[in-house]
């Protein structure tokens, strides 16, 4: 028989964990289905969450699954691909693996791609000294050479943003859009170098990037390289459930998709709700806990009304 449950969350990183704590905590039986791959695996540690300052991501959910089991909560590895309406008010839940569970909600917590730019060695190196978001590894290169690679409306926000952890920022144009003339006088007031020209390849020695080099052959020495990703929600399963995502532009360009969601993560779906990046692609650890564990209970107040009604009808035993 298909086994089912309050709540399955589908997603264990930070958001999903937090949530699963909160619901087992609550009393609800919990599946946390996870295909075991959170976005900043390849950091070595986990910056600006308050109290674990330096964890390694790992030891960070290691420690979650452990809570959320303490309470009862179950948790599974494997990959969600569908999810459906049955008759009964219910969800199936089908796993790549064919395995069906039902639930009575849904807690979605996927996180988000981080869809690189096309340049070699950008993928190799991700998350170790090819960044994104200086309040992850802003401080660990604070004052050195970090070059910034333009692609999108971000660039120049970029290039002024890390030149707050180090006076030595390059904005290599990578043959995107100009900056306006507003932004070029910013970069050149805050002493940011420009650089023209198409981006070849990063220049790595041993295990350590060195710099970046462009079509022309020139080599600009920099101990990391900035570049703007495409933020995409991980969320294709949930097309199943008719529910899509919606794209987040800046400057007529698409720089993310997201599920939207009210302040609690409820969709447009009854039954389902979402946390964590793939409803804000902004959010970090400490923001996807605390929006896991606040849809949460947004979640649970939904199933206590639900039991509320169903008692008052006679439905359920006290
Ligand atoms: C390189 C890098 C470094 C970072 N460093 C920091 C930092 O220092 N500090 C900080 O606060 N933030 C950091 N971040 C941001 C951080 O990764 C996110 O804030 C955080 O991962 C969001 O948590 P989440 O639970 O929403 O998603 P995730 O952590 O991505 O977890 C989602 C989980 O859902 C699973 N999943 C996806 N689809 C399915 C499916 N269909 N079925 C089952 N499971 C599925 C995934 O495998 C994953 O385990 C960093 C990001 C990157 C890219």
């Amino acid at each position: 028989m298909e086994h089912s449950y309050d709540v399955v969350v589908v997603g264990g990183g930070a958001a999903g964990l937090s949530g699963a704590l909160a619901l087992s905590r609550a009393r609800r039986s919990v599946l946390v289905i996870d295909a075991g791959e959170p976005r900043n695996a390849p950091a070595g540690h986990i910056h600006n969450y308050l109290g674990r300052e330096g964890t390694p991501p790992g030891e960070l959910l290691a420690a979650g699954r452990e809570e959320v089991a303490g309470y009862g909560g179950e948790i599974v590895t494997g990959t969600v691909t569908s999810a459906e309406k049955v008759g009964d008010g219910e969800f199936r839940v089908t796993l790549a693996d064919g395995g069906t569970v039902k639930a009575r909600r849904l807690l979605v917590t996927t996180g988000l791609v981080d869809v690189l730019p096309d340049i070699p060695g950008v993928a190799e190196r991700w998350g170790r000294d090819v960044l994104h978001c200086p309040y992850c590894h802003g401080w660990e290169v604070r004052d050195q050479p970090i070059g910034v690679v333009a692609g999108s409306p971000l660039a120049v926000h970029q290039a002024l943003m890390w030149r707050q952890w180090t006076d030595s920022v390059t904005l290599f144009l990578n043959d995107a859009d100009e900056p306006t003339a507003e932004e070029y006088e910013q970069l050149a007031a805050r002493g940011v170098a420009i650089v023209d020209g198409g981006v070849a390849g990063l220049e790595v020695q041993g295990d350590r990037l060195t710099g970046v080099r462009l079509h022309t052959g020139q080599v600009f020495p920099l101990a990391a390289v900035v570049v703007p990703p495409l933020f995409r929600a991980r969320a294709d399963f949930l097309d199943s459930l008719g529910l899509a995502t919606t794209e987040m532009e800046m400057a007529g360009h698409v720089i993310a998709t997201a599920v939207a969601a009210d302040a609690t993560g409820a969709t447009a779906v009854p039954g389902v709700w979402v946390a964590g990046n793939v409803a804000d692609p902004k959010a970090q650890v400490i923001v996807a806990a605390g929006a896991g564990l606040n849809a949460a209970a947004a979640l649970n107040a939904d199933l206590i009304a639900e039991d509320t009604r169903l008692a008052v009808a006679g439905a359920l035993s006290r």
